[in-house]
C-alpha cells in the first residue's frame, strides 16, 4: 500500500491538485486542514483546543496531528492508498510518519512538492481571500502562515530529497496543466 505526500506553501494549489488526482487514482485523500476545519465546525473537544491556533496561522502541536494521522489512515478507506495533503508540516511529524507508515504497512512513494515563486504565492493567496473568505486568510494569518511554512515545513524539502522522495512539480499553470504533469511523473 503506497502513501503520497504533498507539499507547497499556502495558495500553491495543492489541496485541489490531491483531491483530482486521489479521486482519478482510487486513492483517499486525507486533507488535515480539512479535518481540523471540520472539528472546529462540529463544536467538539478537539476543535475548541485548535480554533485559534488555526486562526492565528500557527501550527497545531505535533503530538496531537500525529495522533490524529496515526488514527485516520488506519480507516478503512485508506487500505488502497492516500494522499497526505498537508502532514507532515514539521521534521518531527516528518520522523514520525515514517514510523507510522512502517506499522500500517505501507511505504512513501513520493513527496510531491508544489512549487511557485513567491509573487505568484502571494497572488493566489489574495484571491483566495476574496473567492473564499476563510477566517485564517486575511492578509496578515496569509503573511504569518507562509513564514510558518518558511521556517517550519520547507525544511521537508532537504528531508525527502536525502530520502530520495522528492519530486519537484512546477505549480504555475492552469489546474489542468499542473494535474497533467502530476500524473504524468507519478505514473512513470
Ligand atoms: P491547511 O488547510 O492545510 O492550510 O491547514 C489549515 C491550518 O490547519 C494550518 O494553518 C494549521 O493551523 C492547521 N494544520 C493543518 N495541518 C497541520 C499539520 N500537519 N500540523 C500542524 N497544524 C496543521
Amino acid at each position: 500500500m503506497q502513501c503520497l505526500v504533498f507539499l507547497g506553501p499556502p495558495g500553491v494549489g495543492k489541496g485541489t491538485q490531491a483531491k483530482i488526482y486521489a479521486e482519478s487514482q482510487g486513492l483517499a485523500h486525507i486533507s488535515t486542514g480539512d479535518m481540523l476545519r471540520n472539528a472546529v465546525k462540529s463544536g467538539s473537544e478537539l476543535g475548541a483546543r485548535v480554533s485559534k491556533i488555526i486562526d492565528a496561522g500557527q501550527l497545531v502541536p505535533d503530538e496531537l496531528m500525529i495522533e490524529l494521522i496515526d488514527a485516520r489512515i488506519g480507516e478503512a478507506d485508506c487500505s488502497s492508498g492516500y494522499i497526505l495533503d498537508g502532514f507532515p508540516r514539521t521534521i518531527p511529524q516528518a520522523q514520525a510518519l515514517a514510523n507510522l507508515i512502517a506499522k500500517h504497512g505501507a511505504t512513501i512513494r513520493a513527496a510531491v512538492l508544489f512549487d511557485l515563486a513567491d509573487h505568484e504565492i502571494m497572488a493566489r493567496l489574495t484571491n483566495r481571500r476574496e473567492q473564499e473568505n476563510r477566517a485564517d486568510d486575511n492578509e496578515e494569518v496569509q503573511r504569518r502562515r507562509l513564514e510558518v511554512y518558511r521556517t517550519q515545513t520547507a525544511p521537508l524539502i532537504d528531508y525527502y530529497q536525502q530520502e530520495n522522495l522528492l519530486l519537484r512539480i512546477p505549480a504555475d499553470g492552469e489546474i489542468s496543466q499542473v494535474q497533467e504533469l502530476l500524473t504524468r511523473e507519478l505514473n512513470s
